[in-house]
């Protein structure tokens, strides 16, 4: 299993010891997560999303086991992912969501990949290519239903079956993507939904994909032929408003390196922005910015105030940070664990238990999809083999 040569920083795994954090990645989760998601979008095949070397799990690891548990299709965001991706999945169908730059279609044959392809000029290079070439060379179409990102225009969508391009590539798959598929309630989703299938039936021979990981559980089932999951796959909640039906993905560990009382009125950190309202006890732990931890999860104010910042699991307790996360450091306010229960190198969980991503996203007031896609380089990472 271990026959892969490390390509990247993101790859390095220092020695238990040696390292600062330890990154825990269950793939036996992500495989039972694919499995899930798969039978949520019923008949609809379900693809993996794998941009961001596999949102920070890592692509060399996670798309073995999607491929083992069935998964058949893969979507990246860049030609440097999908050769990644090809290297471990050499069977695998793989789209590159950014589309086709200017001269760059040679990339994607020798590699067997397909662009989604996002303009009339995308799409017009292509064809050329494949004329060229003399070969249908496949490529999916997006449409653009409200995001203004990527994608044709919904009034080109509906004029391409008249255009000759068309005759000269494959169209392999025709595609657009939620703008707010989390929010059950937004009218927009229905409003893409129904431009999509306006699209989808002007080509109707060509397989059709809108749901990402929250479109597969809206009401709506706009599952059509294929749906994209990418943030449930790795345990992130595609429906916050209710309970997660995913398993968690990722733990992280950091370790106690100094412990220390303070008394009232001290300060922790750089700048002082938090300080000790009475006698408290500070762990510092061994993970910091530099790791990809958020600095904006920092603590300020005053010890005991409810405010939104980051929190460590120490001895089964939730602890609150304590003051400005450093580069390689943060500061967890300890006072309320028992003496017998804490000691310099003892590990305190930051990702695991309570502490989703979700919410340690939340808490550095972002996203839990930030979170993950910031997993640092110098984390010792250990696989769970899935267990099939
Ligand atoms: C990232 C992405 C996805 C996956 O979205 P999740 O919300 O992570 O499930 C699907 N489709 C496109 C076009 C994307 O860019």
């Amino acid at each position: 299993m271990n026959k892969h040569i490390p390509q990247n920083a993101s790859e390095t795994t220092a020695s238990e010891s040696a390292a600062g954090g330890l990154l825990h990645i269950d793939l036996d989760a992500l495989a039972s997560n694919w499995r899930c998601l798969r039978d949520a979008a019923g008949g609809a095949e379900a693809s993996a999303v794998v941009k961001a070397n596999a949102y920070g799990t890592g692509i060399e690891k996670a798309v073995p086991a999607l491929a083992r548990a069935g998964c058949r299709t893969f979507f990246v965001a860049h030609v440097s992912e999908a050769v990644r991706t090809r290297a471990v999945a050499p069977d695998a169908t793989i789209y590159v969501l950014n589309g086709l730059l200017p001269g760059s279609c040679a990339a994607y044959a020798t590699s067997n990949l397909r662009p989604v392809l996002g303009s009339l000029e995308e799409i017009m290079e292509w064809a050329a290519f494949s004329r060229a070439e003399g070969r249908r060379f496949p490529a999916a179409i997006h449409v653009d239903t409200g995001m203004n990102r990527l994608g044709l225009t919904v009034r080109e969508g509906l004029a391409l079956p008249i255009r000759s391009e068309l005759k000269d590539f494959e169209p392999s798959l025709l595609m657009s993507h939620f703008a707010s598929a989390e929010e059950q309630d937004n009218p927009v989703n229905g409003q893409q939904i129904k431009a999509f299938t306006a699209v989808r039936n002007m080509l109707p021979d060509v397989p059709a994909s809108l749901a990402n990981s929250s479109g597969i559980f809206l009401r709506e089932k706009p599952h059509f032929d294929l749906v994209r999951p990418g943030y449930a796959l790795y345990g992130g909640n595609p429906t916050p408003d209710e309970e997660n039906p995913m398993r968690p993905v990722v733990g992280l560990e950091g370790r106690i390196v100094q412990l220390r009382w303070i008394e009232a009125g001290e300060t922790v950190g750089y700048s002082g922005r938090w300080t000790a309202r009475d006698k408290r006890r500070i762990a510092t732990v061994s993970v910091g910015y530099a790791d990809g931890y958020s600095r904006s999860a920092s603590a300020r104010g005053q010890s005991g105030e409810a405010t939104l910042s980051g929190m460590a699991i120490v001895a089964s307790r939730l602890c609150p940070f304590a003051g400005t996360i450093s580069m390689d450091l943060l500061a967890v306010d300890v006072t309320d664990v028992p003496e017998g229960d804490i000691a310099r190198g003892v590990p305190v969980t930051l990702i695991g238990g309570a502490l989703t991503i979700d919410e340690v996203g939340r808490r550095a007031g972002t996203i839990g999809y930030e979170i993950l896609t910031s997993l640092g380089a110098r984390y010792r990472r250990t696989y769970r083999e899935a267990q099939d």
